[in-house]
Protein backbone atom coordinates (compact mmCIF):
# COMPACT_ATOMS: atom_id res chain seq x y z
CA UNK A 1 0.00 0.00 0.00
CA UNK A 2 3.08 2.76 1.07
CA UNK A 3 4.82 1.47 -2.14
CA UNK A 4 1.99 2.43 -4.20
CA UNK A 5 1.80 5.57 -2.64
CA UNK A 6 5.16 6.43 -2.66
CA UNK A 7 5.12 5.54 -6.52
CA UNK A 8 2.25 7.77 -7.42
CA UNK A 9 3.78 10.99 -4.83
CA UNK A 10 6.64 9.91 -6.79
CA UNK A 11 5.19 10.60 -10.45
CA UNK A 12 3.32 13.53 -9.36
CA UNK A 13 6.64 14.95 -8.23
CA UNK A 14 8.04 14.12 -11.86
CA UNK A 15 4.96 15.48 -13.46
CA UNK A 16 5.59 18.75 -11.22
CA UNK A 17 8.97 19.16 -12.54
CA UNK A 18 8.65 18.33 -15.69
CA UNK A 19 5.25 20.95 -15.78
CA UNK A 20 7.65 23.66 -13.74
CA UNK A 21 10.33 22.92 -16.57
CA UNK A 22 8.01 23.29 -19.48
CA UNK A 23 6.88 26.46 -17.73
CA UNK A 24 10.40 28.12 -17.48
CA UNK A 25 11.43 26.80 -21.17
CA UNK A 26 8.46 28.59 -22.43
CA UNK A 27 9.31 31.69 -20.20
CA UNK A 28 12.81 32.18 -22.19
CA UNK A 29 13.71 34.64 -24.52
CA UNK A 30 12.58 33.55 -28.21
CA UNK A 31 16.02 34.19 -29.15
CA UNK A 32 17.83 30.78 -28.25
CA UNK A 33 15.47 28.81 -29.85
CA UNK A 34 15.84 31.07 -33.35
CA UNK A 35 19.78 30.81 -33.13
CA UNK A 36 19.06 27.32 -32.56
CA UNK A 37 21.65 27.82 -28.93
CA UNK A 38 21.63 25.05 -26.56
CA UNK A 39 22.23 26.05 -23.09
CA UNK A 40 23.20 23.79 -20.63
CA UNK A 41 24.17 23.62 -17.44
CA UNK A 42 23.09 26.71 -16.34
CA UNK A 43 20.97 27.66 -12.97
CA UNK A 44 17.58 29.68 -14.53
CA UNK A 45 19.23 32.48 -12.85
CA UNK A 46 22.65 32.37 -14.57
CA UNK A 47 20.06 31.84 -18.38
CA UNK A 48 18.09 35.33 -16.86
CA UNK A 49 21.58 37.26 -16.04
CA UNK A 50 22.61 36.26 -19.82
CA UNK A 51 19.23 36.94 -21.52
CA UNK A 52 19.76 40.62 -19.45
CA UNK A 53 23.07 40.99 -21.01
CA UNK A 54 21.67 40.23 -24.85
CA UNK A 55 18.60 42.59 -24.06
CA UNK A 56 20.85 45.27 -23.11
CA UNK A 57 23.19 44.89 -26.25
CA UNK A 58 20.00 44.72 -28.19
CA UNK A 59 18.74 48.32 -26.87
CA UNK A 60 21.80 50.23 -27.19
CA UNK A 61 21.02 53.17 -29.79
CA UNK A 62 24.08 55.49 -31.14
CA UNK A 63 22.22 58.58 -30.25
CA UNK A 64 24.63 61.70 -30.44
CA UNK A 65 28.16 61.73 -30.73
CA UNK A 66 29.38 62.74 -27.56
CA UNK A 67 33.37 63.02 -29.17
CA UNK A 68 34.55 65.06 -32.07
CA UNK A 69 33.26 64.02 -35.05
CA UNK A 70 36.97 64.01 -36.51
CA UNK A 71 38.03 61.90 -33.72
CA UNK A 72 35.10 59.06 -34.40
CA UNK A 73 35.76 59.38 -38.51
CA UNK A 74 39.70 58.37 -37.74
CA UNK A 75 39.21 55.84 -34.96
CA UNK A 76 35.79 54.00 -35.70
CA UNK A 77 36.28 51.02 -37.34
CA UNK A 78 33.16 49.65 -36.28
CA UNK A 79 31.06 49.49 -39.89
CA UNK A 80 34.60 48.42 -41.49
CA UNK A 81 34.20 45.07 -39.13
CA UNK A 82 31.02 44.30 -38.20
CA UNK A 83 29.51 44.90 -41.74
CA UNK A 84 26.99 47.39 -40.57
CA UNK A 85 26.27 51.01 -38.74
CA UNK A 86 26.80 50.20 -35.50
CA UNK A 87 23.20 49.53 -33.11
CA UNK A 88 22.68 47.27 -31.09
CA UNK A 89 19.85 45.23 -32.77
CA UNK A 90 22.20 44.12 -35.62
CA UNK A 91 24.61 43.76 -33.10
CA UNK A 92 22.87 41.13 -30.42
CA UNK A 93 21.71 39.19 -33.82
CA UNK A 94 25.42 39.19 -34.82
CA UNK A 95 26.67 37.84 -31.76
CA UNK A 96 23.43 35.40 -31.51
CA UNK A 97 25.11 33.58 -35.23
CA UNK A 98 27.74 33.18 -33.86
CA UNK A 99 26.73 31.02 -30.49
CA UNK A 100 25.76 27.32 -30.96
CA UNK A 101 25.97 26.36 -27.14
CA UNK A 102 26.42 28.03 -23.97
CA UNK A 103 27.28 25.79 -20.95
CA UNK A 104 28.29 26.23 -17.13
CA UNK A 105 32.00 25.71 -16.39
CA UNK A 106 33.97 27.46 -14.55
CA UNK A 107 37.32 28.89 -16.01
CA UNK A 108 39.96 31.33 -15.19
CA UNK A 109 38.49 33.72 -17.69
CA UNK A 110 35.59 35.76 -18.63
CA UNK A 111 34.27 33.73 -21.10
CA UNK A 112 36.20 31.01 -23.53
CA UNK A 113 34.80 30.16 -27.22
CA UNK A 114 36.23 26.79 -28.20
CA UNK A 115 35.67 28.11 -31.53
CA UNK A 116 32.94 27.25 -34.05
CA UNK A 117 30.25 28.48 -31.36
CA UNK A 118 30.62 26.38 -28.06
CA UNK A 119 30.89 29.24 -25.58
CA UNK A 120 31.50 28.16 -21.94
CA UNK A 121 30.99 31.02 -18.66
CA UNK A 122 31.55 30.43 -15.27
CA UNK A 123 31.48 32.21 -11.96
CA UNK A 124 33.46 34.86 -12.74
CA UNK A 125 31.16 35.90 -15.50
CA UNK A 126 28.40 35.94 -13.36
CA UNK A 127 29.29 37.31 -10.22
CA UNK A 128 32.96 39.98 -11.03
CA UNK A 129 31.93 41.40 -14.32
CA UNK A 130 30.89 44.85 -14.84
CA UNK A 131 27.68 44.54 -17.63
CA UNK A 132 30.00 46.41 -19.79
CA UNK A 133 32.67 43.59 -18.92
CA UNK A 134 30.02 41.23 -19.97
CA UNK A 135 28.64 42.83 -23.30
CA UNK A 136 32.50 42.84 -24.40
CA UNK A 137 33.46 39.75 -23.46
CA UNK A 138 30.67 37.72 -25.41
CA UNK A 139 31.79 39.60 -28.69
CA UNK A 140 35.44 39.47 -28.28
CA UNK A 141 34.45 35.36 -27.98
CA UNK A 142 32.02 35.46 -30.40
CA UNK A 143 34.89 36.75 -33.21
CA UNK A 144 36.25 33.38 -32.31
CA UNK A 145 33.89 31.46 -34.57
CA UNK A 146 34.53 33.08 -37.57
CA UNK A 147 36.72 31.71 -40.11
CA UNK A 148 40.12 29.89 -38.42
CA UNK A 149 38.93 31.09 -35.24
CA UNK A 150 41.40 34.13 -35.44
CA UNK A 151 44.14 32.51 -32.51
CA UNK A 152 46.04 34.94 -30.47
CA UNK A 153 49.81 35.34 -30.30
CA UNK A 154 51.72 35.74 -27.37
CA UNK A 155 52.85 39.45 -26.64
CA UNK A 156 55.51 40.94 -27.54
CA UNK A 157 58.79 40.66 -25.92
CA UNK A 158 59.02 44.03 -23.32
CA UNK A 159 55.38 44.52 -23.64
CA UNK A 160 54.42 47.55 -21.84
CA UNK A 161 50.81 46.81 -20.55
CA UNK A 162 49.15 44.76 -17.96
CA UNK A 163 45.65 42.84 -17.56
CA UNK A 164 44.21 44.63 -14.64
CA UNK A 165 41.68 42.45 -13.87
CA UNK A 166 44.17 39.51 -13.87
CA UNK A 167 46.53 40.98 -12.06
CA UNK A 168 48.62 37.85 -11.68
CA UNK A 169 49.68 37.76 -15.45
CA UNK A 170 52.59 39.01 -16.81
CA UNK A 171 51.40 39.42 -20.31
CA UNK A 172 54.44 39.51 -22.23
CA UNK A 173 53.85 35.88 -21.52
CA UNK A 174 50.62 35.41 -22.70
CA UNK A 175 48.43 34.30 -25.89
CA UNK A 176 46.75 37.40 -25.41
CA UNK A 177 47.49 40.01 -28.46
CA UNK A 178 46.62 39.45 -31.95
CA UNK A 179 49.13 39.62 -34.75
CA UNK A 180 46.72 41.42 -37.06
CA UNK A 181 43.45 44.01 -36.91
CA UNK A 182 40.77 41.45 -37.61
CA UNK A 183 41.00 39.40 -34.82
CA UNK A 184 38.75 39.37 -31.83
CA UNK A 185 40.26 42.42 -29.77
CA UNK A 186 39.79 44.39 -32.57
CA UNK A 187 36.45 43.71 -32.35
CA UNK A 188 35.73 44.30 -28.64
CA UNK A 189 37.80 47.54 -29.23
CA UNK A 190 35.79 48.88 -31.97
CA UNK A 191 32.72 47.91 -29.97
CA UNK A 192 34.03 49.54 -26.49
CA UNK A 193 34.72 52.80 -29.27
CA UNK A 194 31.36 53.07 -29.96
CA UNK A 195 30.38 53.09 -26.53
CA UNK A 196 32.96 55.86 -25.38
CA UNK A 197 32.20 57.72 -28.95
CA UNK A 198 28.03 57.79 -27.94
CA UNK A 199 28.65 57.66 -24.02
CA UNK A 200 26.75 54.98 -23.67
CA UNK A 201 26.63 52.66 -20.27
CA UNK A 202 29.68 53.52 -18.42
CA UNK A 203 31.62 56.07 -20.78
CA UNK A 204 35.03 56.31 -18.96
CA UNK A 205 34.80 52.86 -18.11
CA UNK A 206 34.69 51.86 -21.98
CA UNK A 207 37.35 54.90 -22.69
CA UNK A 208 39.60 52.66 -20.40
CA UNK A 209 38.80 49.08 -21.84
CA UNK A 210 39.11 50.67 -25.32
CA UNK A 211 42.90 51.86 -24.57
CA UNK A 212 43.20 48.89 -22.86
CA UNK A 213 42.15 46.19 -25.73
CA UNK A 214 43.68 47.87 -28.43
CA UNK A 215 47.07 47.72 -26.86
CA UNK A 216 46.67 44.14 -27.63
CA UNK A 217 46.51 44.44 -31.72
CA UNK A 218 50.60 44.41 -32.73
CA UNK A 219 50.72 44.08 -36.57
CA UNK A 220 54.61 42.74 -37.13
CA UNK A 221 56.76 45.71 -37.57
ZN1 LIG B 1 40.28 35.45 -27.28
Amino acid sequence: MSMIRITILAACSFLLLVTLDLDTVSAREPYWEEHHIELSGLTEEQVLGLESTINQLRSLEPGELKINRSLHGRLSRFKELFGFPFNGKDLSGWLLARIRSISYQNTWTVAVNQNQGSFMVGDFFFTKTTPLEKLYALIHEARHSDNDGYKHIRCPDGFKYISSRQPEMDLEQEAACDANDQGAYSFQAAFLFELFAYGLLDQGEAGLLYNSSISRVVPPK
